[in-house]
C-alpha cells in the first residue's frame, strides 16, 4: 500500500498518469526502447530501464513531479549526463528517472561578481566556453566534461584535475537551488561570497549523489582566466620523487600549479605499450610519470617549467622530461593522463577504485596495495594513475568478472584502506556500487547522522533509494 491507501501497481499507474498530466509528452517517456538508454551510468553497474523518464524544464516541474512521487511512493533517480562512475545514477527496478536534459542554459554571468548561474543539465564543457569568452573560467575540470552536468557535479562533488589549485565542486559553488522530496524548493543563489546567516544549507546537497534533494540551479564561482599555460611531462624513479618534484615545483609556482597528474609503470605500459590507446613521448621506461600544468601572468610559464626540470634533473629528482612547445602537443601530453577513460574495452573485467588517502601517504599505500593484490589469487593486472597531488589515486584490478572475485578484492583493498585512514571514494560517491563499503570510511556516528538528515528531509526515501546507503 501506498501513502493514499491503494495497491502499490495501482498507485504507479495512478501517479504515471497525474505526472503525464503534468509533463505532456515532450516531457516524459516511457516506451521501454526509450527508457533503455537511461537504466545506466558508466559505473558498468548495469540497471534496469525506469518505469519512465521524466524530463521537466522548471524547477515548479521538479517540483510538481517529486511532490506526485513522494505521494504516490515512487522511487526517483535523478539523472545528469549518466556519466558517473559508481553507479549513482544506474536505476534499481521500479523507479521513474528524472533527467536534467531538458533543464538546460546559461542563466547569467555577472562579469562583476564573477559568477555564472546555470541549470542543472548544463554540461560542464558549455559552462567553462561561456565563462572563457568574458575572459573568466570556471575551474572545475574532468576527463567528461563533453557530458556530466553541473548538477551531476554538484551532487558527486566532482573532483578532476584542477582541485590542487580550485578545490572541489564544493569550493566553486556559491549559490543553489533544491528542490525536496516533497516538492518544496529551497532556493539560495545569492552571489553572496560572506554569510554567516546559519548553516549553510548549500553544503548539504554537494556530494549528496541525490538522495536529499534535486538540484535545479546554481551559482557558480568564476576566476580571472590567466591564458598563459605550460604543459610538462617529467619521468621520475618513483612516487617519492614525484613528492619531492611536487614540493620542488610549489617553491617556484606557488598556487599557479594548475595540476599535477601522476601515472604509476602499470598504467603507462598499458596505455603506451600495451595497446595504442597513447603514445610515449619518451625512449625509456621509467618508475613513475608526472604530468605538470602551470599558469603564468608574465608570459614565461614554458621558460619557467624549462628551469624547473633543469634544477629536478640537478637534483636527481627528474630522470627526463618532455616541455609541450605548443597546444597540439600539450594536448598529446594529457592524452597520456585522460586515456584511463578509454580502457575499459582493453583491460576487460576490473574494480575502479577511486582511493584518497593523505598525500604523503600515498606512495606506501599503492606499495601495499600491490603487495596484497600480488598475493591474492582472484586479483589479476592493476592499473595506477591519479590526481596525486590531491592524494587521490585510480587504481583498477583486473578479474574474471565473478561477484566472488571482486567481492574478496574490495575486501583486501578497503581493509587496508582503512589503516590509512582513507576514503573509499575520493571523488566519484559512494552511488550503489560503494554502498556497502561506506563503513570503512565513516563512522557509526556518522552514518547515524547522515541516515537522521536523509530521514528527515526524504521519510518515505524516494529520492535515489539504494544509492550511498545500501537499503535506500
Ligand atoms: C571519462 C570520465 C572521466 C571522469 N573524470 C572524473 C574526474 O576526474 N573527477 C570526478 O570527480 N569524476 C570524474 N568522472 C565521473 C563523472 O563524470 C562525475 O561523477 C560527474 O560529476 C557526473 O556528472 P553527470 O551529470 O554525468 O551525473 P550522473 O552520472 O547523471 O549522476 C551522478 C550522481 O548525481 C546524481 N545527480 C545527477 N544530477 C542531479 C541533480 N540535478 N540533482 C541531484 N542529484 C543529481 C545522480 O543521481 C547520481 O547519483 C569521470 C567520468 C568519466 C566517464
Amino acid at each position: 500500500m501506498d501513502s493514499t491507501g491503494i495497491q502499490q501497481d495501482t498507485a504507479q499507474k495512478v501517479a504515471i498518469a497525474k505526472l503525464n498530466a503534468v509533463l505532456g509528452p515532450k516531457g516524459m517517456l516511457t516506451t521501454v526502447e526509450d527508457c533503455a538508454r537511461y537504466a545506466s551510468d558508466q559505473s558498468g553497474l548495469v540497471g534496469t530501464p525506469p518505469v519512465a523518464v521524466l524530463r521537466p524544464a522548471s524547477t515548479e516541474e521538479i517540483s510538481a513531479v517529486l511532490a506526485i512521487c513522494n505521494r504516490y511512493g515512487l522511487g526517483v533517480v535523478p539523472q545528469g549526463g549518466r556519466t558517473g562512475l559508481s553507479g549513482g545514477a544506474s536505476c534499481p527496478a521500479g523507479v521513474v528517472v528524472v533527467s536534467t536534459e531538458r533543464l538546460t542554459g546559461i542563466i547569467e554571468i555577472d562579469e562583476e561578481a564573477m559568477t555564472l548561474t546555470a541549470w542543472a543539465g548544463t554540461p560542464l564543457e558549455t559552462v567553462q566556453n561561456a565563462a572563457r569568452e568574458v575572459g573568466l573560467e570556471y575551474c572545475v575540470d574532468i576527463g567528461a566534461r563533453g557530458s556530466a552536468t553541473i548538477g551531476g557535479t554538484i551532487a558527486t562533488n566532482a573532483g578532476g584535475i584542477r582541485v590542487l589549485q580550485r578545490g572541489m565542486t564544493r569550493e566553486n559553488v556559491l549559490g543553489l537551488e533544491a528542490v525536496l522530496a516533497d516538492g518544496s524548493i529551497v532556493s539560495r543563489l545569492g552571489k553572496t561570497v560572506k554569510d554567516n546567516s546559519g548553516f549553510d544549507l548549500k553544503h548539504m546537497f554537494i556530494g549528496s549523489e541525490g538522495v536529499l534533494g534535486f538540484v535545479t540551479q546554481a551559482v557558480l564561482k568564476l576566476h580571472r582566466h590567466v591564458p598563459g599555460t605550460a604543459t610538462a611531462l617529467f619521468a621520475l624513479p618513483d612516487h617519492a620523487a614525484a613528492l619531492r618534484c611536487l614540493n620542488v615545483a610549489r617553491e617556484t609556482f606557488g598556487s599557479r600549479i594548475v595540476a599535477f597528474e601522476g601515472m604509476w609503470p602499470d598504467y603507462w605500459d598499458f596505455v603506451c605499450h600495451a595497446t595504442t590507446l597513447a603514445t610515449s613521448p619518451l625512449e625509456d621506461r621509467y618508475g613513475f610519470y608526472v604530468l605538470i600544468e602551470v599558469d603564468s601572468e608574465t608570459g614565461r610559464a614554458e621558460e619557467e617549467l624549462e628551469e624547473l626540470f633543469a634544477e629536478l634533473f640537478e637534483r636527481d629528482i627528474a630522470l627526463d622530461g618532455v616541455l609541450a612547445k605548443s597546444v597540439a602537443e600539450a594536448q598529446t601530453l594529457w592524452k597520456l593522463r585522460e586515456a584511463v577513460g578509454e580502457v575499459d574495452d582493453d583491460f576487460g573485467h576490473h574494480i575502479n577504485f577511486d582511493i584518497g588517502v593523505s598525500p604523503s601517504a600515498l606512495g606506501a599505500f599503492c606499495d601495499a596495495a600491490d603487495k596484497k593484490l600480488a598475493a591474492l589469487e582472484e586479483a589479476g593486472a592493476t592499473l595506477k594513475v591519479g590526481h596525486i597531488g590531491d592524494g587521490n589515486v585510480h587504481l583498477l584490478v583486473a578479474h574474471d568478472g565473478s561477484k566472488a572475485a571482486e567481492h574478496r578484492i574490495e575486501a583486501e583493498i578497503y581493509a587496508l584502506l582503512q589503516i590509512y585512514n582513507g576514503a573509499v571514494t575520493a571523488e566519484h560517491g559512494i552511488g550503489r556500487i560503494k554502498a556497502p563499503w561506506i563503513g570503512y570510511s565513516r563512522s557509526p556516528e556518522e552514518l547515524a547522522m547522515m541516515r537522521a538528515l536523509k530521514a528527515q528531509l526524504d521519510p518515505r526515501g524516494i529520492l535515489n533509494p539504494g544509492a550511498l546507503f545500501s537499503e535506500g
